[in-house]
């Protein structure tokens, strides 16, 4: 072994440590920072073993390593730039989008090794039947990811729908036909052929958007968490390919942990994997963009920010409820505002945190974050559901589906056997939203009709903003 090679494995060591430690710490909110650093820091020394290495074996020249530099510090800009520009509500297409990168390159690895056999030194990276079946995944998976992960972007961003025939029964034989082709590409280029290379790629490409194009809007978080997942799978493979220990490891991480972060989101929207995938926008009891509304509303209640206040002022306990209408309203510091004032006039405030509030999981954490909100207020959807029944008052913000008493009590729902926010059994309940549409499911929400629910029209920013100055005239928080 040379001397560079030495150091890139002590590098490729500690990266593989710092990801392993940056993954563990992302699963808790107080160190998901940190531990997103630790995972970038992790990748950035990755880079720099591959290069030490590359400037330590024989055939690889300057303009190869030009190349790299290159590549690492291009990529690098684009991928730091938009993490600093997308805003929180666009994160699931970012992420998708990152996905179908990640795909593109293990695929784009996997050729060329195919098409022209790499060697360091005198040792051949991987031979004959390892390397092929690593290159036939790495190409298989890396392709449904790439052009399944753009899908999923494109239907978030609404550029794209379902067309009419894609939403046949129809679309499983046309996405058995793809898999088929896939499968004898895969054959042939086992055989040596190199035609199923190219077969292979537009038989996997065409498969991924088969896919993914029928699934349902609510679904797409749970179909990109899974693409991050098959990205992690394809960059293992790819990691065979180039025999680069760390990017097995790294890519079987990715893996496991997005397969983890599937079940978690299909669980908190009681639904499974198989009716997501197969299910498509017409699956039974489907929760989809556009559903059914449900009826209209009779008997709401609504009030002023100043009533509300009025009620907040008398009220000991307080809970509130963030959606994903608070992240549209970019509120969380007024929010933050408003539960200082609160806090100050010893009210006691807790946040209710619904695993799938938002359009992804951690996106509520994530905004309060940002907000400085005190993580120990932060109460998973267990730990507060039996609080609600000694709560005075719970403010409900942007949230809709996550509360709607729907999923416990009306078996026809869509939404029947979601596990929600009991907010109902709280003393009083305010709902800040700006009119009566429904939420990402598109269902109409029984709580807003009950008798201890009031709604408080209006964006959320501007009603937070409101109450401030109510709570504030009104002296809540004021010392003295
Ligand atoms: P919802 O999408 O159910 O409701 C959001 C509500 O916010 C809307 O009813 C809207 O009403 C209101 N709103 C929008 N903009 C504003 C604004 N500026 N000010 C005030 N209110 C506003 O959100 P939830 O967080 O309750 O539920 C998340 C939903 O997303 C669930 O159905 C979940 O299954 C789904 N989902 C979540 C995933 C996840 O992983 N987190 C993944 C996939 C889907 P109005 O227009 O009247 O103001």
């Amino acid at each position: 072994m040379t001397f560079t090679a030495l150091i890139k494995y002590s590098i490729d060591l500690i990266a593989v440590l710092l990801l392993a430690l940056g993954i563990k710490g992302l699963s808790k909110v107080r160190s998901a920072r940190e531990a997103n650093r630790l995972a970038a820091i992790a990748i950035g020394l990755a880079a720099i073993g591959v290069i030490i290495n590359s400037l330590g074996s024989d055939g690889v020249s300057i303009d190869a390593l030009i190349w790299i530099l290159l590549g690492t510090i291009l990529g690098g800009s684009l991928g730091m730039i938009t993490a600093k520009k997308v805003p929180m509500t666009a994160m699931p297409e970012t992420v998708a989008l990152f996905n179908g990168c990640g795909g593109m390159s293990s695929l784009l690895v996997a050729i060329a090794v195919a098409l022209f056999p790499v060697k360091t030194g005198s040792e051949e990276i991987v031979s004959g039947l390892v390397e092929d079946i690593s290159i036939a995944i790495s190409v298989f998976v890396g392709g449904i990811t790439f052009s399944g992960s753009i899908i999923a972007m494109a239907k978030l961003q609404g550029w794209l729908s379902t067309p009419k025939w894609m939403q046949s029964k129809l679309r499983h034989a046309i996405n058995s036909a793809f898999a088929l082709l896939a499968l004898i590409a895969v054959i042939e280029l086992l055989k040596g052929g190199i035609n199923g290379l190219w077969l292979l790629l537009i038989g996997s490409i065409l498969l991924g958007i088969g896919v993914t194009l029928p699934i349902g809007g609510a679904d797409m978080p749970v179909v990109i968490s899974l693409l991050n997942s098959y990205s992690g799978v394809a960059a293992s493979a790819a990691g065979f390919v180039v025999g680069s220990q760390l990017l097995i490891v790294a890519g079987a991480m990715v893996g496991a942990a997005g397969l983890i972060l599937t079940q978690v989101m299909c669980d908190g929207m009681n639904r499974s994997l198989v009716s997501v995938l197969f299910g498509g926008a017409l699956g039974a009891g489907a929760v989809g963009v556009g559903g059914d509304k449900g009826g209209e509303y009779i008997n709401i209640t609504s009030c002023t920010a100043e009533e509300c206040a009025l009620t907040l002022e008398a009220a000991e306990r307080v809970v509130i409820v963030p959606g994903y209408g608070l992240a549209v309203a970019q509120a969380q510091h007024t929010l933050r505002e408003v539960t200082r004032a609160l806090e100050a006039g010893g009210i006691e405030v807790n946040y209710a945190i619904h695993p799938v509030a938002g359009r992804m999981p951690g996106h509520m954490n994530v905004l309060l974050a940002e907000a400085d909100v005190p993580y120990e207020q932060l109460k998973e959807m267990d730990v507060i559901n039996p609080e609600f029944p000694a709560t005075d008052v719970v403010l409900v913000l942007g949230a809709n589906d996550v509360v709607n008493p729907q999923a416990k009590s009306n078996q026809n729902s869509p939404l029947y056997g979601m596990p929600v926010l009991d907010v109902q059994e709280a003393r009083t309940v305010f709902v800040v939203k700006r009119g009566m549409s429904a939420g990402y499911s598109g269902i109409k929400n029984d709580l807003f009709e009950l008798d201890n629910t009031s709604m408080v029209f209006g964006d959320a920013k501007k009603v937070l903003g409101d109450l401030l100055v109510e709570l504030k005239e009104l002296g809540v928080g004021r010392k003295g």
